[in-house]
């Protein structure tokens, strides 16, 4: 892949110096999801665009505990018409380009900056969107360095940067999963983990790699669910880590226990269950209960649904403040749930060609080629489900 960095970097430079017209389109968030979405802007045709982020492209991914890996895998299907699952652009192939099955969080970060240096997206990073309006049929994006103005606003801020912290007395004392750098520099050897699911599964997995000792506490039994949806059950790659020898020896599962408190008396961590059990530990419990999501950042622009989340048209649009998008694992229509990248990638084409066909830019190319890749989901009788929130 080419890298063309600085002259795209001029070109951002030149535009925000001279945004006085405003912007087609911004698109606030350069992960998965704003990458993706920047690349299906670029393919419609929308020339006005930019992409912000208050830090790196895929700082989310890059954030991620060193041992964490994907747990979709990676495969160079591309060429059989099927694209890669970790895939958020068409011909584009993580497995090819990485020759890796299940990719770090910093493998994946460092992928979306090369997608993004070879696709020349226009993408300024360290620019933190603090308040978003809409006036005089302009949005106001007021960021850390300066308000820009945008007939569009797609929304792809993400929910890693936006952890779960609460659920029950005392959750404050624990360390969400999010804040973990390394699982291995961990101090001590007994861990108890609230949250059963991707996450506490994957902690407890690296834990008992280092021969610690960890209680994995859930509200239900992700481990047993009998679903083939993956948002609902474990995924194949977490049945395998459970089954060896290392997880078997060192971790106990407790299925159906929800924690009602977490409290802390000298130095001892005191966990107590709704059912009356009490666990202890001098180690700080970790919690892997899921993420709040971004999108409550920007809630006032959007109408909400019985669950909290925005509502959305059938273009993902805002059906308060038309212009106003939402893109990601936070989309849900319905039951509908896009929380995998190989599910929310469906929906970039849907919101391009929104964009596209208000400015006036014809799309039946364009549609043709992303439905071909089964890159534009219009019928949702296919998926269902809910993902992991608050
Ligand atoms: C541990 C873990 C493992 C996972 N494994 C998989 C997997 O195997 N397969 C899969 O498909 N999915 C997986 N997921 C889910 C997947 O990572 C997310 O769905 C995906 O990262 C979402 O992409 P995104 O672009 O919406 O969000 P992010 O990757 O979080 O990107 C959002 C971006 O927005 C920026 N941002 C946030 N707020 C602002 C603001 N106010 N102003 C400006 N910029 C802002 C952030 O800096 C960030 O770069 C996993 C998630 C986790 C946490």
């Amino acid at each position: 892949m080419s890298s063309d960095y600085e002259d795209v970097d001029e070109a951002v430079d030149t535009a925000l110096e001279d945004d006085s017209g405003g912007y087609d389109v911004i698109v606030v968030g350069a992960g998965a999801a704003g990458i993706g979405i920047g690349i299906a802007l670029a393919h419609v045709g929308i020339e006005r665009f930019l992409i912000i982020d208050r830090d790196t492209i895929g700082s989310s991914f890059s954030s991620w505990p060193d041992e964490t890996r994907f747990i979709t895998p990676s495969f160079p299907s591309n060429s059989i018409g099927m694209l890669d699952l970790n895939s958020i652009a068409v011909g584009i192939s993580p497995a090819f380009s990485m020759k890796i099955e299940h990719p770090t969080g910093s493998d994946y970060a460092e992928h979306l900056q090369d997608i993004a240096s070879f696709f020349e997206l226009p993408v300024r990073e360290n620019m933190d969107v603090i308040g978003i309006s809409k006036n005089d049929d302009f949005f106001h994006v007021e960021t850390n360095d300066r308000v820009l103005y945008a007939k569009n606003v797609i929304w792809a801020a993400g929910e890693f940067q936006y952890p779960c912290l609460r659920g029950f007395d005392g959750s404050e004392l624990c360390r969400h999963t999010a804040t973990i750098a390394n699982y291995g520099s961990l101090e001590g050897d007994d861990f108890l983990i609230i949250g059963g699911y991707e996450s506490g599964v994957d902690a407890a997995y690296h834990l008992a790699s280092n021969d610690k000792r960890v209680r994995l506490f859930d509200i239900d039994s992700p481990w047993d669910e009998d679903s083939s949806d993956p948002s609902v059950s474990l995924s194949t790659y977490s049945f395998e880590r459970m089954r060896r020898a290392e997880f078997q020896k060192n971790v106990e599962l407790f299925p159906r226990t929800p924690v009602s408190s977490v409290s802390l008396m000298e130095q001892v961590y005191e966990i107590k269950t709704e059912d009356g059990q009490i666990f202890k530990s001098n180690v700080q419990p970790l919690l892997a209960s899921g993420f709040e999501g971004s999108h409550k950042f920007v809630s006032h622009l959007f109408d909400k649904r019985e669950d909290g989340f925005p509502l959305l048209n059938e273009q993902d649009e805002s059906t308060i403040e038309p212009g106003m998008f939402l893109c990601g694992p936070s989309v849900r229509h319905d039951n509908h749930d896009f929380c995998f990248i190989f599910k929310f990638r469906q929906r970039f084409a849907i919101v391009a060609q929104a964009i596209a066909s208000s400015l006036e830019i014809g799309t039946d190319e364009f549609v043709e080629a992303y439905r071909g890749w089964g890159m534009y989901l219009d019928d949702l009788s296919c998926c269902g489900q809910e993902c992991l929130t608050c």
